[in-house]
């Protein structure tokens, strides 16, 4: 097994000639788009034009992307990787305005249906011209569009910057010692109670030291979402975010109205967590993250077995492929100094391969790591041979094969562990569902009524902090001890301050129920599922969200889809509570 990432099929290093030449071919390539865009005689000759320097653009940005990209995630300190990053970003922003001029002209075009019915290049990509054409209607008006752009650098973008380096060099005294914030925050699975509530207690003290230039980041971030949200002509915020996510409200209200439903559900697995640690009036939020039961290890050799024998269940496919990854050098296994942390797959469309990062230390959770990431790689592999136009999965549907991967793995291996170790699997798999389900939602009421209030004033911390408290309660109820909530989640959660992506929660919440929703049906329908199932991920970047889920007969729209996804959860919060008598 090759533990480290092979990218020799990209480029032998930056000195490779053909590094360069790529480089030097992407800024040519924009340059001739720009004039054959310019001399297209006619609208058909446009779109035959836009398609075929599209495709030749994209191909090219994403291999020199990924090379910089996938090398310095593996390597912090490589400066040449950092280097040509800048000047691919660079690139990229002329290719971002040229993409607006394209819209624009899609958006003028009368006769845009004929064409698309006429032109055979046109046809396996109609549903991203139509959805460009579409977003003419909202697209800021031309004169004053770079100066909008520049002025995000100086507004929104740099209040993200700086809420980065506020958050970065943020310390907690703890225990007499001063400690990054991630740190403390990580102190949270400790198996230690006392160690977990003392991070916990250094946290909260130390957030006031922040709040104000936090809170004007956030004021401000919000404040530039909703003049954008008016510019482009959309009714609010949440409206924009929701045409972005290719989603629609009455897919939404189904899915919360199903939550709201299921919060009763998971208030009984957080008292009964608190009950089995020793709390009388809910869980402390210290304690969300408490570790419950007996966890065994696993050797890389162990998970590897593992994946196949329970993933080659849904089809022996998935286990040819992700024994190939393991083999052939996709996957840069383990943690060392100067690689960043957590995990991520990257796909190379053109070379139809994909690479992933993880942190494998052993634990279960880390498996499953293995297996969500190598999920987004099988997903890679459905979108095979497709047009770039039409690859781009929004977010809401992009969690769909990791999550199906994840719930497979834990069905299986639940269905066959010790009692102890199964106490474990459960909480663990319940803790994180919380967190995507309960607290996500508690997320999506602040960030709703912070950008409902600044419309009117920009929120001082103390009201950041009730309306943090109130969306908590909601959310986590009788569940959470009141003694013992997080006011200030809001300063700690990067998700707020990506300006230019608001309501970064409710695709997560989606995610994991489509998933789960998906994993359902498959139970229904056993092995002749598998093909509906990879044309499903095959079509994420051709249609609306709900158009995508009709099309293998899911209803988005109905609660009794998030219903089912969510009495799946509730099957093992009973199991858990259960165990825990
Ligand atoms: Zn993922």
């Amino acid at each position: 097994m090759q533990t480290r990432w092979d990218l020799s099929y990209l480029y032998s290093g930056f000195d490779d000639p053909a590094f360069t030449s790529d480089l030097n071919a992407l800024k040519s390539s924009i340059e001739e788009a720009r004039t054959a865009l310019a001399s297209a005689d006619d609208d058909r000759a446009f779109i035959k034009a836009f398609i075929t320097e599209n495709e030749a653009i994209s191909c090219l940005t994403e291999k020199l992307f990924s090379y910089c990209e996938l090398t310095l995630s593996a390597d912090a300190s490589n400066a040449q990787a950092e280097k040509y990053l800048d000047q691919v970003m660079l690139l990229s922003n002329d290719i971002s305005l040229l993409s607006s001029s394209v819209v624009r002209r899609l958006g003028n075009m009368q006769n845009l249906e004929e064409i698309l019915a006429s032109l055979p290049e046109a046809a396996p990509c109609a549903f991203a011209l139509r959805e460009m054409a579409e977003e003419a209607r909202h697209s800021i008006p031309e004169a004053i569009e770079p100066w909008i752009l520049k002025m995000q650098l100086s507004g929104g973008g740099a209040f993200s910057m700086l809420r980065n380096k506020l958050d970065a060099t943020h310390l907690v005294e703890y225990r007499g010692e001063s400690l990054p914030l991630s740190s403390v925050r990580g102190l949270a699975y400790s198996p230690d109670e006392s160690v977990r509530r003392d991070a916990y207690e250094a946290e909260i003290t130390s957030y006031s030291k922040m709040e104000i230039p936090m809170a004007s980041c956030l004021n401000s971030i919000k404040m530039e979402a909703r003049t954008l949200s008016e510019l482009k002509g959309y009714p609010s915020v949440l409206d924009m975010t929701l045409a972005e996510s290719r989603m629609d409200r009455e897919t939404l209200d189904a899915m919360w109205t199903a939550v709201r439903e299921a919060l009763p559900d998971f208030r009984r697995y957080l008292l009964a967590k608190a009950r089995l640690l020793g709390h009388k009036n809910g869980l402390p939020f210290f304690d969300l993250f408490a570790p419950v039961g007996k966890s065994r290890t696993y050797t890389l050799e162990e998970a590897h077995d593992l994946l196949l024998r329970e993933m080659g269940k849904f089809t022996p496919k998935m286990a040819e492929f992700m024994d190939h990854a393991f083999q052939a050098g996709w996957i840069d296994v383990y943690p060392r100094a100067g690689k960043s942390g957590g995990a991520f797959c990257a796909g190379v469309h053109s070379f139809d391969r994909s690479l992933v990062l993880t942190n494998f230390q052993g634990s279960f959770s880390d498996v499953s790591t293995l297996a969500h990431e190598l999920g987004h790689a099988w997903h890679n592999r459905c979108l095979a041979g497709l047009p770039y136009l039409m690859i781009d999965t929004p977010m809401p549907l992009a969690e769909t094969a990791s999550i199906f991967n994840e719930t497979m793995l834990s069905y299986q291996v639940l269905s066959s562990c010790s009692p102890e170790e199964e106490l474990h699997l459960l909480e663990n798999g319940l803790m994180e569902a919380t967190q995507t389900v309960v607290d996500i939602y508690s997320r999506f009421l602040f960030e709703s009524e912070v950008i409902q209030t600044r419309a009117d004033h920009a929120m001082t911390p103390d009201e950041l902090k009730d309306a943090m408290l109130r969306a908590q309660d909601a959310s986590y109820g009788e569940g959470l001890d009141p003694a013992f909530r997080h006011p200030y989640m809001w300063a700690c959660k990067s998700h707020y301050y990506s300006s230019g992506l608001n309501f970064y929660n409710f695709p997560y919440a989606f995610g994991l129920l489509f998933g789960k929703g998906v994993f359902a049906r498959y139970l229904k329908e056993g092995s002749a599922f598998v093909d509906t199932y990879c044309q499903l991920l095959r079509s994420c970047g051709s249609a609306p969200v709900a158009e995508v889920a009709a099309s293998v007969g899911i209803d988005v729209h109905s609660v009794d889809f998030w219903r089912e996804s969510l009495s799946m959860i509730r099957r093992d919060i009973d199991r858990f509570c259960a165990l825990c008598e």
